[in-house]
């Protein structure tokens, strides 16, 4: 077995290029897992996912550490030890991660700080990351005051340190989390604010994380997970985000400072104008019924009504019915056509004639689905061709 790879990234995390030599090759199913002598590639852990990049030209899609070695996989690869390899990172991709990791530990102490609230875990995610903290309840005031605690730090521009310590000399740093560890130690220090235990990659000065953001959070566990960006993403977020505040304002030709009086105006003017709606739609419909009634013909022994709508609301015809059928002796057979066909029966409660019956002969013709009670039936199908047809068959069994 080769010897442990030796970490690059660790002493210098600004290193982008590297040469180095093929130690190792795990046979993958799609390609190698290519062990180095050394490597500026980050693997998976401690929340912060790997790098990747290229090695002599061909994209790394992955990387992992087993037991000291690290390990990059590369699809259709045919190293072998001995092979001089250049290795070639994607920067963007690993500074992002620097921002966000970096950002986070001074989030996290910010936390500490404001709120009293400390960290239980963190992800880094590819579109956003997260740290779920202890504090119970959460508001907009609190995340507004943690902000500005991270980002005075940030302005302040503070050197952050690495350092390899011995865990039995850690009694002296407050550490953010104490750890259950022996041995050598990897410290992360953000100069006289916060000490943490970490083996990520980090910005050299709290200034090169950039503007850091809580973007929302919801409750989990006993705690709130709190979704976060920083830097370039912070950015991002800002550039789209003002960019729909402009639109809004084009699109509303006001100022944006208007726009949620604006949005709160018309929502209470819709809510009063609906009320109005329903009710002036419910004088049309009774009006519509009375109208249908006095037009009804002699059935048997009841007066019938029929008539069939395209494209007028389902409800809408279903209130119709009834309140034709309010009125004594009516048999109401009405349908609806849009996408489907759907066909009510309705009797007044004077009538005997069971509705499920023409429910079920207009079922037979549309090939359609349905049921109900004696009083009122409905059926529904896709051959909206057939809704005519179907309504004269109901017809017939009054007659
Ligand atoms: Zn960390």
């Amino acid at each position: 077995m080769s010897a442990d790879t030796i970490q690059r990234y660790e002493s210098d995390p600004f290193m982008k290029e590297f040469d180095a030599v093929v130690v190792e090759i795990n046979a993958l199913p799609q390609g190698q897992g290519v062990v180095l002598d050394q490597t500026c590639f980050y693997p998976e852990g401690g929340g912060q996912p790997c790098d990747q990049g290229t090695l002599n030209g061909l994209p790394v899609l992955s990387v992992t550490e087993s037991d000291g070695r690290i390990v990059h996989s590369i699809e259709g690869a045919s190293f072998k030890p001995g092979d001089k390899v250049r290795g070639v990172l994607d920067w963007e991709r690993r500074f992002d991660h620097m921002q966000q990791h970096s950002g986070q530990h001074l989030l996290s102490q910010a936390f500490v700080r404001v709120l009293k609230s400390d960290t239980v875990s963190f992800h880094l995610g590819s579109d956003e990351s997260t740290i779920d903290v202890t504090l119970g309840e959460m508001t907009e005031q609190a995340a507004s005051d943690v902000e500005n605690e991270a980002n005075r730090i940030v302005f302040e521009n503070r050197p952050l340190r690495v350092s390899i310590r011995s865990a039995a000399d850690l009694d002296s740093i407050p550490l953010r989390k104490k750890p259950d560890l022996s041995g050598d130690v990897r410290l992360i220090e953000i100069a006289d604010y916060d000490w943490s235990l970490c083996c990520g990659t980090h910005v050299r000065a709290t200034g090169e994380i950039g503007l850091i953001k809580i973007l929302h959070w919801e409750k989990y566990k006993s705690g709130t997970r709190v979704h976060f960006a920083c830097g370039s993403r912070a950015l991002r977020d800002y550039q789209s985000k003002s960019g729909l505040v402009k639109s809004l304002s084009r699109v509303l030709t006001a100022g944006e400072k208007e726009i949620e009086a604006i949005i709160l105006k018309w929502r209470d003017e819709k809510k009063v104008a609906e009320k109005r709606m329903i009710a002036l739609l419910d004088e049309v419909l009774t009006a519509e019924a009375g109208r249908m009634v006095e037009s009804a013909k002699q059935a048997g022994s009841c007066r019938l009504v029929s008539a069939l709508f395209r494209d007028r609301d389902f409800q809408e015809v279903q209130n119709l019915g009834r309140k034709i059928v309010s009125s004594p002796g009516m048999v109401a057979i009405l349908g609806a056509v849009g996408d489907r066909a759907t066909l009510f029966f309705g009797r007044s409660a004077d009538v005997k004639t069971d509705m499920r019956d023409l429910q079920k002969a207009a079922a037979g013709v549309l090939n359609g689905k349905g049921g109900g009670s004696p009083n009122w039936a409905q059926c529904s199908s896709e051959r909206t061709d057939l809704a005519e047809a179907a309504i004269e068959r109901a017809k017939s069994v009054i007659a």
